[in-house]
């Protein structure tokens, strides 16, 4: 998301800067401005109009890898509808606000998010490599959960004094755009307290910039006594290129179980052979389907909203082309239930 200070472990002590890596070099070369996005795809001049509307709101960010994935001169592209603003952005919609899943109730911590049982979500990284037009955190309020070294021991405090959480979340923005010594230092402090069992990584990175899945990622993720989970965020099988495929095998192999949460998004994944094609492409690159979540209601984002019942329809089609173990499970959530509410 928007580039703001790291807020993971920030190191006190002079040290060199590390070198520059592959992954960075893209995180930092990130299309930010519309103009030229729509320039690099060939679009007509007249969606420039609509995107500056939108960028104004949420500023435009793409990365080189992914941009590769879309079609040029095709404004209807399901990658391009994912990240090209447009006017209805600015629309105020009944029903679609900043904060669509009341998390700033449930921040007992600065960088903490505790909604339910047994798991506790670390806003690891106020950054991502994407923005994708529908996050539901497109307003969260990342400056106010940028906790400094000392304010993030306090919040691993609040970890280590409840014995009844067994999972820790990293999320963000995303958690991989943070450099991997803080990740690393992180994930030991995680990996001291006892009662922790399993680690689990929400991120788009592996499939925005596949290069992100370097030795470096790799060597803290092998180290972990935790048992590792990593969720991906994959809308569409057009977003899954050899190269993704490749990191998700690195993944793979450093003990990491793979999983998926697309949303459903109308003009870009809402058919059945849409869904079908991705959950058969997510398991040609080893990651099984898990979430397909119904729009969360943030505002700017109610141009992609497709009803509870159309959804239902979809996905009853849908089990009717797929085995089982291929099929997401379709969900909702809402602030303040015990957990996501199947549809
Ligand atoms: S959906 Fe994920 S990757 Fe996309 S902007 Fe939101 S947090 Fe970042």
């Amino acid at each position: 998301m928007i580039t703001r200070t790291p807020i993971a472990v920030h190191c006190e002590e002079v040290v060199s800067p590390p070198a520059v890596t592959s992954w960075q070099r893209q995180l930092g070369d990130v299309i930010r401005d519309p103009a030229e996005l729509c320039r690099r795809l060939d679009l007509e001049p007249t969606a420039l109009l609509g995107a500056n509307t939108g960028h104004a709101l949420f500023p435009v960010r793409v990365p080189e890898a992914y941009l590769k994935r879309i079609r040029r001169g095709d404004p209807d592209d399901p990658l391009l509808r994912q990240v090209l603003p447009v006017a209805a952005e600015a629309e105020p919609t009944p029903g679609f606000v900043d904060d669509p899943l009341a998390e700033s109730a449930h921040t007992p911590k600065a960088g903490l998010i505790h909604k339910y049982a047994g798991r506790v979500l670390l806003i690891a990284s106020p950054t991502c490599a994407i923005n994708c037009r529908y996050c539901f955190r497109r307003h969260f309020p990342y400056a106010d959960n940028a906790p400094s070294l000392r304010e993030w021991d306090d919040t691993l405090d609040y970890l280590r004094a409840d014995a009844s959480i067994h999972e820790a979340i990293l999320s963000g923005g995303d958690p991989l755009a943070s450099p991997d010594r803080r990740l690393a230092s992180l994930v030991e402090r995680l990996g001291a307290i006892a009662h922790l069992k399993r680690l689990r990584i929400h991120t788009r990175l592996p499939v925005v910039i596949p290069d992100r899945v370097d030795e470096e990622l790799l060597a803290w993720l092998r180290a972990t006594r935790l048992q590792k989970v990593i969720v991906l965020h994959i809308n569409h099988a057009q977003e899954i290129d050899d190269d993704v495929i490749a990191a998700c095998r690195r993944l793979q192999a450093a003990g990491a179980t793979l999983l998926n949460q697309s949303v459903l998004l109308r003009g870009v994944n809402d058919d059945v052979g849409t869904l079908s094609a991705l959950s058969e492409r997510l398991f040609e690159a080893g990651v099984l389907p898990y979430y397909l979540h119904v729009l969360d209601p943030v505002t700017g984002a109610a141009h992609f909203d497709i009803s509870d019942d159309d959804a239902r329809t979809l996905v009853a089609e849908l089990r009717k082309t797929l085995p089982g173990f291929l099929m997401p499970r379709l969900v909702r959530e809402i602030p303040d239930e015990a957990s996501k509410t199947p549809l």
